[in-house]
């Protein structure tokens, strides 16, 4: 259970040295506790809200610790609707415990992870939905999870589900209004069953159109799954470390020893692209390696991009064919699914020969590249982009305000939906109206899981427990 009476401290800014950190107090005793150890032109239990004060913060027997600026939000207008103040002293992480000591010897206590923004919650400053957005908004890696996570914050995915709820609220309101002049809804006047059935489908309609774009949102949140696929050798983790930049997979002569499966999500031009690299498909004896395979046979099927690395310097092209074949058999007869043929090592080859090898993968998108010289990486680069993009076009032109990205959001609206299902049963089995208003109201909870007007201590804390602390 939280206090909000409590006032509660900590730093900000991360635990490391920079230019500055930022020490945050919030609470009904934050300006008496900060003026207390600070000494400045005036005592800033005098200052007006939203005013920085340039001082020295001090201990009980006078010490000089550190210059600050200390800035003042008075309630109702900061982060988390209570007095708060920002304390922004040089960045080292002693001279910010220093100042946090002292804090905790006036009667405040450390906040727990996320405990201000909880607090902004309770106290009406942001919904639970864009609460879950500062999560993203601090975790988003990409342009693209960037602007979903945005548009939650500024509460267009609220906004959404508001209208569902008002669309639901109205009918339960007449349903009761009704209730109170007949015991049977089917002869209750002015909400004809037409109209209450036309309310429920244009509310199950929406409903459902926000949880159609859940494969899509969190693809915007955690990438588009892409593999890159093909024979022992053809260059496969030197092609996934340089789109990684980084020395991330083992790059070797030997044949077939990235065994396992490595995953790592890049940002390719804006897109999060979650990049797996698997151990060469192929058919073989050894028992590790076949583990391996099985399990690329597998991460081809739930991909949304295959990357097919060919070896261009090799004479015969047949495997890499047959391989293709394979992977388009088991995976690839699902609409959408892609594959980008890369033939790798053109360093090795004469011009003329990649002529004839385009012909070879004719059918499939080809990029020419040499992952050892790095030529041809921008190519790849915007190939990836398109076919990503183009796989999932729909929702990356949506209205991102329209995207459900969290599957706490998902699971909501999906028992919501089961809340109206329900109740067209029971008002098609001619049941008592309370019934349907009691189904009503389920569903409406439901949806007021999303915004936070109905929660438990429990998902709170989940959510919020997922926050650093100081935030
Ligand atoms: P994997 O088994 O498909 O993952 O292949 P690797 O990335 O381990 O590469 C196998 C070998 O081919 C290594 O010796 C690489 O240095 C080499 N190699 C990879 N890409 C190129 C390239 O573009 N040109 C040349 N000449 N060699 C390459």
């Amino acid at each position: 259970m939280i206090h909000l009476e409590d006032t509660i401290t900590a730093m900000a800014t991360p635990n490391g040295v920079g230019a500055i950190s930022i020490i945050r107090i919030s609470g009904n005793k934050a300006i008496d506790v900060a003026d207390s150890i600070f000494k400045g032109k005036m005592h800033i239990t005098d200052a007006n809200t939203h005013t920085v004060h340039y001082g020295k913060v001090v201990d009980a027997q006078n010490n000089f610790i550190d210059d600050v600026l200390l800035t003042i939000f008075k309630a109702p207008n900061s982060y988390t609707g209570e007095d708060v103040i920002e304390v922004s002293c040089h960045g080292n992480p002693l001279i910010g415990q220093k100042i946090i000591d002292l804090l905790l010897e006036k009667d405040v206590r450390i906040a727990e992870p996320g405990e201000f923004t909880k607090r902004a919650f309770l106290n009406g400053k942001l919904d639970l939905a864009q609460a879950e957005a500062i999560i993203d908004l601090i975790r988003s890696k990409t342009e693209a999870s960037f602007l979903s996570a945005r548009s939650m914050l500024e509460g267009r995915f609220s906004k959404k589900a508001n209208e569902i709820k008002e669309i639901l609220t109205g009918l339960l309101m007449r349903l009761e209004a009704e209730l109170d002049f007949s015991e049977d809804f089917s002869e209750a006047e002015g909400l004809s069953k037409e109209k209450f059935s036309e309310g429920i489908e244009k509310a199950g309609d929406a409903v459902k159109k926000l949880i159609s774009t859940y494969d899509g949102g969190r693809v915007l949140k955690e990438g588009v799954k892409v593999i890159i696929l093909g024979r022992p050798n053809a260059g496969k983790s030197s092609l996934l470390n340089i789109l990684l930049k980084e020395e991330r997979a083992i790059v070797t002569p030997v044949p077939g020893t990235t065994r396992d499966t490595i995953e790592e999500v890049v940002s390719i031009k804006g897109i999060p692209v979650r990049l797996m690299d698997t151990a060469g498909l192929r058919d073989t004896e050894d028992v590790v390696e076949s583990i391996g395979v099985d399990r690329a046979r597998k991460r081809a099927a739930e991909a949304g991009l295959i990357i097919f690395v060919a070896d261009c310097s090799q004479r015969d092209f047949s495997e890499d064919l047959r391989m293709l074949n394979s992977i388009n058999d088991r995976s690839v007869n699902k609409p959408g699914k892609k594959i980008i043929v890369v033939a790798n090592k053109t360093d090795l080859v004469k011009n003329g020969n990649l002529e004839e090898i385009g012909k070879i993968f004719s059918g499939y998108p080809l990029v020419f590249v040499s992952a050892l010289k790095e030529e041809g990486i921008p190519a790849l680069e915007e190939k990836i982009h398109e076919e990503a993009t183009g796989y999932y076009s729909g929702f990356f032109e949506a209205d991102q305000g329209e995207l459900v990205t969290s599957e706490r959001h998902r699971d909501a609206l999906v028992r919501a939906l089961e809340g109206m299902d329900r109740l067209k049963s029971t008002a098609e089995q001619g049941m008592p109206a309370e019934f349907i208003a009691a189904d009503l109201r389920w569903s409406l909870n439901r949806l007021g899981e999303i915004t936070g007007e109905v929660t438990t201590e429990d998902i709170l804390e989940r959510i919020f427990s997922e926050f650093c602390i100081g935030k």
